[in-house]
């Protein structure tokens, strides 16, 4: 069985198709600047890329696109786009209609459409990609692999605001949390690694990339998480404020008269690590900025593996302990020194990192010491193959 996994972005559409006999990704690739002058589509099939750049005004496009590529003679890996059994969507915000991945249905759509509320900047890409898809692939079964789903085991003392409960009666003002594909491909993968069940252990997924978030798992199930009614919340990112008092928005809107777009634009886009160093939202420019004697670089990365350090501590008051750390995305798979600073200061919680195995980038491993009680892992992330599970058993399950 193969199974496309797609995730649209505003102008930008990722793909890859998976065998499920093996799980092997057979090819996968990037369609970026959609509607936008100068589009281009990266195609991989195995070691190989090809790239072509050529006139791409929608999603329709670019997935039409995709599928000639899939299916193309030369560097296709396909005979003909029936062997594709389902397709699997990112889908950003399923609020509190949908705890687990779902077969598209009439209402399905719907349900997404009316969530646009909630994430006006994210599902509208997400349908269009979906509608792309019906068009061209009417008869093939589609699912929908929603980022806040993971986190709708929270229990309403994490995920309430303390606003008047009318709110979240009336507007669904809640925290919902987002890359919950990704906690909880990685606290699977961690309890794998660990040779335990699911079921027993207590782990905080730490995701760290541009946008970043932390959750607190136990037995399987998010207890919580940073990110909030938006992405917004929590950690500070590469260019969003995360927590801050509330009352330094209306301050500043008032001093700087700011419309209510112009200050959402500021902490989405000027803060965060990038509004706090003047250098780059980037963690690797930061990082060779602060080495080379940039001490507001060099503050924005003491700040950012504090605000980690301390959703640690609070997250293992709420767990009642914790058996594993996992450290994923961009930032979390590949930077040592920011793993090794957010751990440093951390062995009353039992958690001893180990420097040389430490030094690991981009792939499995246990970067904890023998003697530290909490294990301490990096473990890649790999939302896609998530989604070409769910849908893969789904469409099985459907049959
Ligand atoms: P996104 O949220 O866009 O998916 P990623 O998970 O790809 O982000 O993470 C991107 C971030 O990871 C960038 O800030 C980048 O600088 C950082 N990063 C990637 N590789 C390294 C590295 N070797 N050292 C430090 N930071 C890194």
């Amino acid at each position: 069985m193969k199974v496309l996994v797609i995730n649209c972005g505003s102008s930008s559409l990722k793909y890859q198709l998976f065998d499920m006999e093996n799980e092997q990704v057979m090819v996968k690739g990037l369609v970026e600047r959609i509607g936008i002058p100068g589009s281009v589509l990266t195609h991989r099939p195995g070691n190989e890329k090809h790239v072509f750049e050529t006139q791409i005004p929608d999603h329709k496009k670019a997935i039409t696109l995709v599928l000639e590529a899939i299916i193309h003679p030369e560097y296709g890996v396909l005979q003909s786009m029936s062997e594709i059994t389902a397709i699997g969507h990112r889908v950003v915000h399923g609020s509190e209609d949908y705890a687990f991945s779902v077969l598209l249905t009439d209402d399905v759509m719907e349900v997404i459409k009316k969530n646009i509320e909630l994430a006006p900047l994210h599902n509208p890409p997400n349908i269009m990609g979906i509608e792309a898809c019906q068009y061209l692939m009417p008869t093939v079964p589609q699912v929908c692999v929603f980022d806040t789903a993971f986190h709708q085991t929270m229990p309403p003392k994490a995920y309430l605001y303390g606003i008047p409960y009318e709110y979240y009666e009336k507007y669904k003002i809640r925290k919902y949390g987002f890359h919950g594909t990704s906690h909880q491909y990685v606290s699977q993968r961690a309890a794998a690694l660990l040779g335990q069940p699911r079921n027993e252990l207590k782990i905080i997924t730490c995701h760290l990339g541009n946008g970043s978030s932390i959750s607190a798992v136990k037995g399987g199930q998010c207890i919580d998480t940073t990110m909030g009614f938006t992405p917004l919340e929590g950690l500070m990112m590469g260019t969003r404020s995360g927590d801050l008092d509330p009352t330094v928005v209306t301050f500043l809107m008032e001093k700087e008269g700011w419309s209510c777009a112009e200050a959402n634009n500021f902490l989405n886009k000027q803060c965060g690590v990038l509004g706090l160093s003047g250098v780059s939202s980037d963690f690797r420019d930061l990082e060779s900025a602060a080495q080379e004697g940039n001490q507001r670089a060099q503050l924005a990365l003491d700040r950012f593996a504090y605000g980690v350090k301390k959703f640690i501590g609070a997250y293992t008051a709420v767990l009642n302990g914790v058996d594993a750390l996992v450290f994923t995305a961009g930032l979390g798979e590949n930077s040592a020194s920011m793993r090794g600073e957010i751990c440093q200061g951390l062995d009353y919680l039992g958690i001893e990192i180990d420097a040389e195995k430490n030094k690991v980038r981009g792939q499995e491993a246990f970067i904890s010491t023998v003697a530290s009680k909490t294990k301490v892992l990096v473990i890649p992330t790999n939302e896609e193959l998530m989604i070409a599970r769910d849908t893969y058993e789904i469409v099985n399950r459907e049959k």
